[in-house]
């Protein structure tokens, strides 16, 4: 089949169309600057001369008719007719407690969804957008919702209930929820598949480390833990984001700065993190480049971000009762070989034997094992791929509908 894989923010919205016999990507691109002049299609077809072409779209259904007609375009196109997409699969971050797995897009979904705003209000309205678009020039193509939060909703109550008065959880929907659950789940299958193992009794702890940054333990293929909480701030540390702190240092620096709650928000989401340690950046090659030359406060913050991993990875075996493998998956799960020997030295009592000379020179962009063969837990990178993961459910759903 081919399915095509939206993912729509406020004014952008990328895609990429997938062939679901080989899992190969045929066509992927972006659209940027949607309702803001000079807005921009860039179109990367496979195999073929692709294009850039600046051209006002005022909303998501503008760029989405871009978009096709790139797709079927007599030069650059890669299908003969819209008609040949089999299925849309869109990313959605926030599915609250509604969606436990992906789901058909029908009205009633679409507002469900709608009911869930206030959980993402920055996110699940342009998510909306991509769909209703999406609705709009292709009523007859199955739409199906894919989301962030899906995954994560196996965990049981302690792993997800705050320490709040319960009330929160009943009338204000404030509980974990965890994100990133399309790469967490992709990763763990894959890492199923590279153990050879049922996952029936198999326990995992998927690292996926990137500008934002998660980790899950994962047991019998459902999700227990994530470290991810009611929004994406909570947990490891990440580029701007703080990860956890006590909670009173919000009202404290509130009353300190002078700030209102949003700049407060803006602070904790944006300043703080590896920039906010380092001063420097929140790119991790930026930190290394600095640390290298001396930088204190850039070697701090790559020191902050591997040993919190680290006490996650602790705190996850615990709640697994052991652990089989540990993946590392991301921009910074997969690229920065350094950062992996930091959180991995010191692991041997868990059963983690690394072979770091290998690790040091590992290849990317390939699933590999930095383990040694005798390693009782195996240590997988595994490249995410939430598209594939996207596409891979809406085919199964679009043969349903
Ligand atoms: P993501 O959010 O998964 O796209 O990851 C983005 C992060 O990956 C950025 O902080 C980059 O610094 C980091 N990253 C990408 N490539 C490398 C690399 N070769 N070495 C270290 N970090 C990298």
């Amino acid at each position: 089949m081919k399915i095509l894989v939206i993912n729509a923010g406020s004014s952008s919205l990328k895609y990429q169309l997938i062939d679901t016999a080989d899992n190969k990507v045929i066509a992927k691109g972006l659209c940027e600057r949607i309702g803001i002049e000079n807005s921009k299609l860039t179109y990367k077809p496979t195999g073929k001369e692709g294009f850039e072409l600046v051209q006002d779209m005022k909303d998501h259904t503008d760029a989405i008719q871009l978009v096709l007609n790139a797709l079927v375009d007599p030069v650059h196109g890669v299908i003969a007719d819209m008609k040949e997409i089999d299925a849309v699969g869109h990313r959605v971050v926030h599915g609250g407690e509604k969606f436990a797995e992906s789901v058909l897009l029908t009205d009633e979904v679409i507002e469900t969804i709608e009911s869930l705003n206030d959980l993402a209000p920055l996110h699940n309205p342009a998510n909306l957008m991509g769909i209703r678009a999406c609705k709009a020039i292709m009523p007859n193509t199955p739409m199906v919702g894919v989301f962030d939060t899906a995954f994560h909703q196996t965990m049981p109550p302690e792993a997800f209930i705050y320490a709040l008065p319960y009330e929160a959880y009943t009338e204000h929907m404030v509980r974990r929820y965890g994100f990133h659950g399309t790469s967490h789940k992709y990763v763990s299958m894959r890492a199923l598949a590279m153990l050879g193992k049922p996952a029936e009794g198999t326990k995992i702890i998927t690292c996926h480390l990137g500008n934002g940054s998660s980790v899950a333990a994962i047991k019998d293929g459902k999700c227990i833990d994530t470290s991810m909480g009611l929004t994406p701030l909570e947990g490891l540390p990440m580029g701007t984001r703080s990860g956890d702190i006590d909670p009173a240092i919000v009202g404290y620096l509130v009353r300190r700065l002078g700030l209102n709650m949003k700049e407060m928000d803006t602070y904790m989401n944006k300043k703080s993190g590896m920039l906010g340690i380092s001063g420097v950046s929140s790119d991790f090659r930026d930190l290394s480049a600095a640390a290298n030359e001396g930088n204190e406060r850039a070697e701090l913050a790559l020191k902050v971000f591997a040993y919190r991993v680290k006490k996650y990875i602790g705190a996850y075996a615990a709640a697994l009762d052991g652990v089989d493998a540990i993946v590392f998956t991301a921009g910074v799960g997969e690229n920065d070989r350094g950062m992996r020997e930091r959180i991995l030295t010191g692991l041997d009592y868990l059963g983690v034997d690394v072979d770091f000379e290998y690790n040091r020179n590992a290849p990317r962009g390939e699933e590999i094992t930095i383990s040694k063969p005798e390693s009782k837990v195996k240590v997988f990178v595994i490249p995410t791929d939430e598209e594939l993961m996207i596409a891979m459910d809406a085919e199964r759903l679009a043969k349903q509908a």
